[in-house]
């Protein structure tokens, strides 16, 4: 008897009717005009279809995997909450860490949701469509994720309960937070030079495996787990942003000279804000894993260069400034830290000087600068702190126009001057931290003389709460901006040494380990 069995699909086929198979040309409106953001980068794409994709997953398969993943999480999400695992970090000092990770990075997660659904939308291709859907999904679980693990540390400590409203409105928020406005409002294949390629593939090593084996280093099983969750969709998201430069390199010769200035412009963009890594993995960490010089040698300068030798073949050359953020990574760290202790009355982190041991720990990682520029001026402001001189910098910081931070680093080769640019536009001056920072400026004015800058909104009386009057006797203006932020002044600003947080923790700390 002949029977006519239906054929169970290959994957390979149920991939194609599944992602492919559901595009289609429009007829009813021009393809132009559903797809309005296409063109206007000039870059020109002529076949969609040679997009490789490269994850063949389908939606199904891709919920199986999440929804596996989440379970995991949450059991040991649970477990920690009901273990009060956070007794067990090495020094309550660790958290400050976790709350620039919820302040300054979990923010951007969430951006970065939204932008992936964004251009998603916007490609006419549907490759590339549903690799950014999932990808859009991804991010948006790494912010809810983020925001569940770390809620069980906003119970127990200060500088976590209003993180949302200072990523918009706080100085040193402001830079991560300007890095994904930029990508958000730049065009979809920028974008995903940005975020996919430059964030994703370039960078993102020296983003989150830090703060993960920062976080495995002093026993933070909570954070390495939702770490460890969202580095399995990383793998993914990597993947994405090369095959996204290879297909707009591949497609046009024209298309060459647009990615390189915009992986020149983001490169440099995202150095910046790690930054705020670099000074995370070499001051908050109690126990440190390497540091950042260490992990800029691995992670930018041997496998970004060898990718960079890879890309060589498409006729694209290493970052412009490559050069520079190699020269940085002697100082980087040390520079930012010692800003945010000068303004550690305007932050929702607690700072402190470090102790002899982590000097000297100091001083072996980084031979060529730390004793020489470094150490001294930490050792006098600990001597000053201690004869009860503590100063904390009550004046405002000239920000860079481009990337937000403070004028606090140095020129390339002499770090005793101030780096400092200006641009003329009209009839207003710019000021910049780096030629990197000015030269992206310079390109696109436009649109970067509408940079809110955290500094400049207090200036023109944007940060004050509503009846707040300037004018009246004894008015301080500080005191004024971290109401206005909502920090609770004295608990989540200030010196470690003497905080709450300090002060619960060791007592904490001491009922769970000794009989009260
Ligand atoms: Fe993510
Ligand atoms: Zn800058």
């Amino acid at each position: 008897m002949d029977m006519q069995v239906k054929k169970k699909l290959g994957l390979k086929e149920r991939y194609a009717h599944m992602t492919r198979g559901l595009d289609w040309e429009t007829s009813y409106q021009p393809m132009d005009k559903v797809f309005p953001y296409v063109k206007y980068e000039g870059i020109k794409i002529h076949d969609w279809d040679k997009w490789e994709d490269p994850f063949r997953l389908t939606m199904d398969a891709y919920w199986k995997y999440q929804g596996e993943k989440e379970k995991k999480l949450y059991a040991i999400i649970d477990a920690f909450a009901q273990n009060n695992g956070h007794l067990g970090v090495t020094d309550a000092r660790y958290i400050n860490a976790l709350k620039l990770f919820i302040q300054g990075v979990s923010p951007l997660e969430y951006m970065a949701h939204r932008g992936f659904a964004h251009v998603g939308r916007q490609f006419a291709g549907i490759g590339p469509r549903v690799a950014c859907q999932m990808q859009a999904v991804d991010e948006l679980r790494h912010a809810q994720t983020q925001i569940h693990t770390i809620s069980n540390y906003n119970k127990y400590y200060n500088g976590f309960h209003n993180w949302r409203h200072w990523h918009d409105n706080v100085w040193y928020l402001s830079v991560p937070k300007s890095f994904f406005d930029d990508a958000m409002t730049a065009g979809p294949f920028e974008f995903m030079v940005a975020i996919g390629f430059s964030f994703e593939y370039v960078l993102t090593n020296l983003l989150f495996v830090p703060f993960m084996s920062g976080a495995a280093y002093n026993s933070d099983m909570s954070t390495v787990t939702f770490g460890f969750s969202a580095q399995s969709d990383e793998a993914r998201h990597m993947t994405l942003g090369l095959e996204v430069i290879k297909f707009m390199l591949e497609q046009d010769p024209d298309n060459v000279p647009i990615v390189q200035r915009w992986i020149d412009k983001w490169f440099w963009r995202g150095t910046r804000v790690l930054s705020l890594v670099a000074t995370m993995m070499d001051y908050m960490l109690p126990k440190r894993v390497m540091s950042w010089k260490e992990a800029w040698e691995i992670y930018a300068e041997q496998n970004g260069g060898a990718l960079f030798n890879d890309l060589a073949r498409y006729g694209i050359r290493p970052p412009k400034a490559f050069a520079d953020a190699c020269e940085a990574k002697d100082h980087l760290s040390h520079q930012l830290w010692g800003t945010l202790y000068n303004y550690g009355a305007a932050t929702a982190i607690h700072t402190w000087m470090p102790g002899t041991e982590e000097m000297d720990w100091l001083s072996a990682k980084y031979p060529e600068s730390f004793d020489k520029y470094y150490r001294p001026r930490f050792e006098f402001w600990a001597e000053e702190a201690k004869k009860g001189n503590r100063f904390y910098n009550k004046t405002l910081p000239m920000l860079c126009t481009t990337c937000q931070i403070p004028l606090l680093f140095t020129e390339p080769g002499d770090p005793t001057k101030i780096c400092y640019r200006e641009s003329d536009y009209n009839g207003d001056k710019y000021h910049f931290c780096s030629d990197h920072c000015k030269e992206i400026f310079d390109h696109e004015p436009e649109k970067y003389v509408q940079s809110w800058l955290p500094v400049h909104q207090i200036y023109q009386g944007h940060c004050f709460k509503p009846g707040t009057d300037p004018t009246a006797e004894g008015f301080d203006p500080l005191a004024a901006v971290i109401e206005y932020y909502g920090m609770n002044f004295g608990r989540d600003n200030l010196d470690f040494e003497g905080s709450e947080d300090q002060k619960n923790f060791e007592t904490w700390r001491g009922e769970a380990t000794r009989n009260a």
